[in-house]
């Protein structure tokens, strides 16, 4: 009654039951779970503080990933939003705070998969810069997390959430069109209104390929993470604005699984592509490898 895999079936169950994206992802989990929503509703508010406790510690100053190459950059961005930054307070605290997560799991600090580890700054980065910015109360970021979960399910039923699958565009692609629909939920859009924003957050994002330097997911991990929550903030103003996307969101899902099947494979998380073959990746890759084996 209340399942759905296509975006579409999604807004149907919205518009014939009057009901609010947030409602119908927590009657299906009910639904197929068999879970009671008091237990639905408190596993998201533990999300949501391990989400809070990640950006927390990622925005200390003297963080050091494990490969060493990102740390700090969060705390960086953090001290310079109280300058007059060119893009904004809104999406600078948020790029922050994505930074911020980012870099705690580089230094396997414990953070919340959303969808991906590798991607997991983005919705956390929006949603609590929105609540710290604008005051959205505690059951408006939980329900937004819950427009993001029915974001992700379409495109899990339908395509990857995997760059070892799909490229970078299933994990930061996919994280950046959740983010944008819950931050368009949060901005008082109507259901159909939030898909359009995730279909131009995935939209802008489809190709993008898996690269990691040296297989660590540190670069260019964390700041796809800042510019993808950028694109998210973006793309939820422009649905909220009035702005559509020519393509449906199922159908630009459907079209980001046939290039993540078209992707060479040097282009989905082995490293034998991209930024991972750089000479300023395969030198540093030498350097790290040798590094290992000493230790
Ligand atoms: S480049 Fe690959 S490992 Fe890094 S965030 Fe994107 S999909 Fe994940």
């Amino acid at each position: 009654m209340y399942q759905f895999s296509r975006a579409r079936e999604l807004l149907e169950i919205c518009e014939k039951q009057n009901l609010e994206l947030p409602d119908v992802v927590i009657l299906s989990e009910e639904e197929e779970w068999g879970r009671s929503r008091d237990m639905i509703w408190d596993e998201m508010e533990c999300k949501l503080r391990v989400m809070e406790n990640s950006v927390r510690k990622g925005l200390e100053p003297d963080f050091k990933s494990t490969g060493g190459l990102i740390g700090g950059n969060a705390a960086k961005l953090n001290s310079y939003l109280s300058y007059d930054s060119l893009g904004g307070k809104v999406i600078n605290q948020a790029v922050a705070y994505a930074l911020a997560i980012t870099e705690y799991n580089a230094a396997m600090g414990k953070i919340v998969a959303a969808p991906t580890a590798g991607s997991s700054g983005i919705l956390p980065g929006v949603v609590i810069a929105l609540k710290d910015e604008k005051q959205y109360s505690h059951e408006q970021i939980i329900n937004a997390l819950f427009v993001a979960g029915g974001i992700g399910k379409v495109i899990a039923s339908n395509a990857t959430l995997s760059g070892a699958a799909g490229g970078c565009q299933a994990e930061c692609g996919a994280a950046s069109a959740m983010a944008a629909a819950s931050a368009a939920y949060l901005g008082g859009a109507s259901p159909r209104r939030c898909v359009q924003a995730a279909a131009m957050a995935l939209k802008g994002l489809l190709g993008l390929v898996c690269d990691p330097v040296a297989g660590l997911v540190e670069v260019p991990c964390s700041k796809r993470n800042a510019t993808s929550t950028a694109n998210a903030i973006i793309c939820a103003d422009m649905a909220l604005a009035g702005i559509s996307s020519f393509i449906p969101f199922d159908e630009v899902v459907d079209a980001m699984f046939r290039i993540g099947n078209m992707m060479s494979d040097d282009l989905k998380e082995t490293a034998r592509g991209g930024c991972a073959m750089t000479p300023t990746a395969l030198e540093f890759a030498k350097t790290f490898r040798g590094s290992m084996m000493k230790s």
